[in-house]
């Protein structure tokens, strides 16, 4: 089973894939737990030139083809071999990310990142997506120091969270929206809720 998790900053996916790790391992799963980008030794590298401040500005075509580099390494080294062994993956991020930063974030055309992105994962879809959803205002004031992404706009932040809530709603079977701004332990719930019928396979 594959399950990624999608947000803006200060969402929390980190905090509660790692609630939904250890509540799958409790219930006698073997789960890796991984993210994007960086899930990787390679992808580490790639995260740190994409997120350090000093890259500065980078071309948007090259921004999104260094995001999806990640993506084709983490994909065929890590999600890939882990889910033949029948194990569940967790990412913190997937393919969605790239279509809402790189796409609707710096506004290149969906339609021509998509094949890219889809290529480069040789077409590995989640079958579940967790979309945690919060108002980049109160999101980016919980993320601690900004990396070269954070430091974006706030409108270029908007346009994330709408792309992000566009993509759920229209594929409902494969994606729970689960507001944020709650208490922790209530978010971790509601995703146990949606993640349960998947593990039936
Ligand atoms: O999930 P995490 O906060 O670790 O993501 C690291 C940074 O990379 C964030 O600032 C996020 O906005 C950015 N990012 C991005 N495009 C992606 C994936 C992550 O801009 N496809």
């Amino acid at each position: 089973v594959f399950i990624a998790f999608e947000g803006g900053e200060g969402s929390g996916k980190s905090t509660q894939a790692r609630l939904l790790a250890g509540w799958l391992e409790e219930h006698g799963r073997s789960v890796v737990l991984t993210r994007e980008p960086g899930g990787t030794a390679v992808g580490q590298r790639l995260r740190d030139i994409l997120l350090d401040p000093s890259t500065g500005d980078l071309s948007p075509r090259a921004e999104a083809l260094v995001y999806i580099a990640d993506k084709a390494e983490h994909v065929d080294h890590v999600v890939l071999p882990a889910l033949a062994d029948g194990r569940v993956v967790i990412s913190d991020r997937y393919v969605d990310s790239t279509l809402a930063y790189q796409g609707a974030g710096r506004a290149l055309r969906a339609g021509e990142l998509e094949p890219i992105a889809r290529w480069a994962t040789s077409g590995l879809r989640p079958h579940l997506t967790v979309v945690l959803d919060i108002d980049p205002v109160v999101g980016l004031e919980r993320a601690g120091a900004p990396d070269r992404i954070e430091r974006e706009p706030l409108d270029f932040h908007r346009r994330v969270r709408e792309h992000f809530l566009e993509l759920a709603a229209a594929d409902p079977g494969h994606y729970a929206v689960v507001a944020a701004d709650q208490d922790p332990q209530e978010i971790h719930l509601a995703i146990q809720q949606a993640v349960a019928p998947w593990l039936v396979q």
